[in-house]
């Protein structure tokens, strides 16, 4: 692990990560939150519970999830309501996988306006789609054709892209260089946070 500074006390941090898939997103999501004391929350692995658990959130969701389609922003909407009122989540959160359409951006706002609470930082990893194409083939999962995982790029530049020129109207987006070791995107987007701060 690379030499961070312990990360300052004070108010909570709400976070949100933005990348494609392939991007380290996952990977960021957790480091930051051990760092921080705080929740990662991925929206994609509480719907694979769900499926896995065979409830009825999973039910509702387990064919779109297949295709590697988005299940829709209300249902969206309701899982990341419930999560988020959650008393781990009260300090601060990182979000990873959430918001994704900006429909779901502006529902996320509603739930944080209703909390109330509000986002320290959105954070974009960028990586070249060529280096993301040779990854997602590397780690494909078991269950992940070639044309799902295209889907779900294809759906990414369609979906969730616009949501970073969004958050450029903000003060909130922080852009970073995913194309670089696990650690020196850590430190990257470390930095990017603690700059915000001051
Ligand atoms: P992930 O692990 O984040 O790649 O998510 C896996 C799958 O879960 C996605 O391909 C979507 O089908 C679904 N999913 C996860 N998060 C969202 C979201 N915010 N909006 C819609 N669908 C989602």
């Amino acid at each position: 692990m690379a030499a961070v500074a312990e990360p300052r006390s004070g108010d909570g941090r709400r976070l949100v990560l933005l990348g494609p898939p392939g991007s380290g997103k996952g990977t960021q999501a957790e480091l930051l939150a051990r760092w921080a004391g705080i929740p990662a929350i991925s929206t994609g692995r509480m719907l694979r519970q769900a499926v896995r658990s065979g409830d009825s959130l999973g039910e509702r969701v387990e064919d779109v999830m297949a295709s590697g389609d988005l299940v829709d922003d209300a249902t969206m909407a309701e899982v990341v309501r419930g999560r988020l009122g959650a008393t781990d989540a009260a300090r601060g959160f990182v979000l990873d996988g959430y918001p994704r359409t900006l429909g779901q951006a502006r529902d996320l706002e509603r739930i944080l306006d209703d909390l109330p609470a509000h986002l320290d930082a959105v954070i974009a990893i960028e990586v070249p789609e060529e280096e993301l194409v040779r990854r997602a083939l590397a780690r494909q999962r078991a269950d992940d054709t070639t044309d799902v995982i295209r889907e779900r790029l294809r759906v990414y530049h369609r979906e969730t892209e616009p949501l970073i020129d969004h958050y450029r109207g903000t003060e909130l987006l922080s852009e970073v260089d995913g194309d670089q070791t696990i650690d020196e995107v850590f430190d990257t987007i470390v930095a990017a946070i603690d700059g915000e701060e001051s």
